[in-house]
């Protein structure tokens, strides 16, 4: 080989190495993981072999970026409506994936988002709300990309704090795997636990929204400091983001809801709520995402017609990218800086 060429290939060999342990382009593992997690693991109910599976490949991806990875089973139940209106408690077997990136003081951040669609609730959702058919892209496959995205992001960075990226089963039964998380710590993992940030429903919704904590903001406002920082930070690289403007007094200003974050606030630990959605239509609340006329009621919620692939990327072209890299920016930065490491 020429002393030229020699040289040429041993510096493409070295580029190959440092391209494995560099993270992508913001937003490419997100966008891709968004979409695949939708596409591969549909259906993927609390309880079910779907749920396991997509459990299992959220723990292989980790392991492939070098964490440690656990996988954490866990029997819950909740309350199924039958079609005569009775009321039965059934039991549910699912499972936390936690993912965690050691740091250097005993103090940890989670990075989290629930893996599980929507399971029908009672006999008159079947068919309709969530099933077997529901590829839930916004609700949580946008999530769990992202939650990946971060996890790539983040895996050579140094940080003073320990960082768990945790998937969360079963959140659609009643934040099951959140309760079930927090229902293990110790007081003094509790204490040691500095934020949470939840990433749940990211693509429907017309706007970025960073939220705290009703319950911790209300006891203390320095609870607001990672939803601030998100806020900052977002202003800072031009990318349009907001918190709950608070036009429904059951949804105070600045917080958010409905999503594995509250098991965490109601145990005083300090929350980020990531969403996409539109607190200013609808009953104010949260629940109505956006006004695009293609989004019947404006809602994608649980509706396996509506929250897929294919119709999500019609009505919106190029929104999963923009969500996956815009979201992708923000959270980087800001969970590095929350873990107390050097942002580039
Ligand atoms: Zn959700």
């Amino acid at each position: 080989m020429p002393r030229n060429l020699f040289k040429l290939s041993a510096f493409a060999i070295a580029l190959g190495f440092a391209a494995v342990a560099q993270a992508a382009p913001h937003g490419e593992v997100a966008a891709r993981e968004m979409v695949h997690v939708a596409t591969a693991f549909k259906g993927r109910m609390a309880g079910t072999a779907q749920e396991k599976a997509v459990a299992d490949y959220l723990a292989g991806k980790f392991r492939a970026m070098g964490y440690q990875v656990v996988e954490q089973p866990f029997t819950s139940s909740f309350e199924y409506e039958k079609a005569d209106k009775q009321k039965e408690k059934r039991e549910v077997k699912s499972l936390n994936v936690i993912a965690t990136k050691p740091g250097q003081d005993d103090k940890v951040v989670i990075v989290g988002a629930h893996f599980d669609s929507r399971t029908p609730k009672k006999d008159g959702d079947i068919g309709k709300i969530g099933g077997p058919g529901l590829e839930g892209l916004d609700d949580n496959a946008s999530g769990v990309g992202m939650l990946l995205e971060l996890a790539d992001q983040l895996k050579s960075v140094k940080t003073k704090h320990t960082i768990k990226f945790v998937g969360f089963g079963a959140e659609e039964l009643g934040l099951l795997g959140a309760k079930d998380y927090v229902a293990r710590m110790t007081d003094t993992e509790r204490s040691q636990l500095i934020a949470m940030v939840n990433m749940d429903s990211l693509i429907t919704g017309d706007k970025m929204y960073f939220h705290a904590g009703k319950n911790t903001v209300a006891k203390d406002a320095k609870a607001g400091h990672a939803r601030d920082r998100a806020l900052a930070i977002a202003k800072k690289l031009g990318v349009a983001a907001g918190t709950n403007p608070g036009l429904n007094k059951e949804y105070p200003k600045g917080t958010g809801c409905c999503s594995d974050q509250e098991a965490f606030d109601e145990a005083g630990v300090p929350v980020l709520a990531v969403e996409a959605t539109n607190w200013e239509i609808g009953d104010k609340d949260g629940y109505e995402q956006t006004t695009n006329k293609a989004i019947k009621d404006g809602m994608s919620w649980h509706r396996p017609d509506v929250d897929n692939v294919a119709n999500l990327k019609r009505v919106f072209p190029n929104r999963v990218e923009e969500r996956a890299r815009d979201f992708s920016r923000v959270l980087t930065p800001l969970v590095i800086e929350l873990a107390g490491g050097k942002v580039k």
